[in-house]
């Protein structure tokens, strides 16, 4: 009998744990199925990862052209000026490196549901046993006359975040003190549903202290928004009348925008210039998801609400701002939520195991100013009626509140931002 000795024990400790280290190729074991997600977004990167962390022998795949993420959240602090566009850039090394997920830097362009295949534009196809989309919103160009992607390297929507970003920080930048900026917000469903007024308060922050004698005019496609109140209090206490919200009863709605001439229509004719023009059209699912056929005829995808498996095409799920998720909102947050369920619901059918009832949450910061912050928070279950939010689980920010109490809410905002893209992204 070999004696185990310290040094003995050591040598195969090290070797237990270098075969442990080993990749899947020395060790030359099947995956038990394939997944491949699309878009590597807040709910693709978050199933990605879960699918990983919760089986390790199921290959993970993820389509995503961009070598980085660039977050819509904290954008409105970079047109703010008090954050830049790398603090809201993250790497996708992590999920590969510590998570095992193979990035395939490209789009998919179109999904073979039939044949269980995703065909990519490098021309490769990808089989799958499972698939997760995860494209986000695509905006309706056209929906607003005169707004095609043309216009928009002009007019910055600036609702996916990149170079759209820059664009309108860069036209903040050059516009003169007095100017006024037009702000157009699109009706129900959207990305963001506190988003438009989260930003028109980040431009005020800007204006206020670089153009004061600047206005700031929202025309709104609806008669009422997110956090309302709470918004429209902190406009008051810290802007005066630097910010006018038009509603849809009161003529707010935009149809068209003559680009050149920087004036945009409302649905009963009166006009309105701006220096800066920050236009946010109506949207739909991203493309992949439309030409697909996983949309319904609004352009938005219908999912199973304990599984996010859509109800148009088996193992497929839809997750995140493309799937209809009853009252859930289009968030960052609710995209994440999504993705963890969905990746539970993928390895529970891959291992034959029942698939419990989920719980999805979702909490919004909105900053106010930069030391002002509000919040709403929701706890969500599945009923007959679908995703609805559980009575009494959440909340929003209190009505009054001394300046103490919005500091510390503008505080957590940053952690929710630090713990969410470090969960999702590592960084
Ligand atoms: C100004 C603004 C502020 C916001 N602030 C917040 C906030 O504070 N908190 C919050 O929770 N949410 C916030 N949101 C909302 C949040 O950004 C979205 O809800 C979230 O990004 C949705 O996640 P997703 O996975 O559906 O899409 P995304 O995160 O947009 O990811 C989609 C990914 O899919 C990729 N993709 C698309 N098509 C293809 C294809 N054919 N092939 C391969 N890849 C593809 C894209 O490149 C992208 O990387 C904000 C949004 C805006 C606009």
């Amino acid at each position: 009998m070999t004696k185990i000795t310290r040094r003995t024990f050591t040598t195969y400790a090290g070797a237990a744990a270098a075969a442990l280290a080993m990749p899947a190729i020395g060790r030359a074991q099947a995956p038990k199925a394939r997944v491949v997600v699309i878009g590597g977004g807040f709910g693709g990167a978050t199933a990605a990862k879960y699918v990983r962390q919760i089986d390790r022998q199921i290959d993970v795949t993820l389509v995503e052209p961009s070598a980085s993420f660039t977050t819509c959240p904290f954008s409105n602090y970079v047109l703010a000026g008090f954050k830049t566009m790398a603090d809201i850039t993250h790497s996708y090394a992590t999920l590969t490196a510590s998570h095992g997920v193979k990035h395939v830097q490209t789009s998919a362009q179109a999904i073979d549901a039939a044949q269980k295949s995703v065909r990519l534009a490098n021309g490769e196809t990808l089989r799958y046993d499972k698939l997760i989309v995860s494209p986000g919103i695509d905006l309706r160009w056209g929906a607003i006359k005169g707004y095609d992607e043309a216009a928009a390297e002009k007019i910055p929507h600036a609702w996916r975040a990149g170079p759209q970003t820059t664009l309108l920080r860069q036209q903040l930048e050059a516009m003169p003190d007095g100017g006024t900026v037009v702000m157009a917000a699109p009706a129900n469903p959207f990305r963001c549903p506190p988003g438009p007024y989260e930003r028109a308060s980040m431009i005020a922050y800007y204006l206020k202290a670089n153009k004061p004698r600047s206005k700031i005019l929202i025309l709104d496609a609806k008669d009422a928004f997110s956090k309302q109140g709470l918004f429209q209090d902190g406009w008051k206490a810290l802007y005066g009348d630097m910010i006018t919200w038009v509603p849809l009863k009161d003529d707010g709605k935009v149809v068209e925008i003559d680009v050149n001439a920087k004036e945009v229509t409302t649905e009963f004719g009166k006009k309105h210039k701006g220096d800066v023009i920050n236009l946010i059209p109506p949207q739909w699912a991203g493309a992949i998801a439309r030409a697909s056929g996983l949309a319904n005829e609004a352009g938005w995808c219908p999912v199973n609400q304990t599984t996010f498996e859509s109800t148009l095409h088996r193992d497929v799920h839809v997750v995140g701002d493309a799937s209809i998720a009853g009252a859930m909102p289009k968030s960052g947050f609710a995209a994440n939520s999504q993705g963890k369920v969905a990746a539970m619901a993928v390895v529970n059918a891959v291992n034959n195991r029942p698939m419990a009832a989920p719980t999805y949450v979702n909490t919004c910061y909105s900053l106010v100013s930069r030391e002002y912050g509000i919040s709403v928070a929701d706890v969500y279950r599945v009923t007959d009626q679908g995703i609805v939010a559980v009575q009494g689980a959440g909340g929003v920010s209190p009505r009054e509140a001394p300046p103490a109490f919005r500091f510390q809410e503008s505080v957590y905002a940053e952690g929710w931002y630090a713990s969410m893209t470090q969960e999702i992204w590592g960084s």
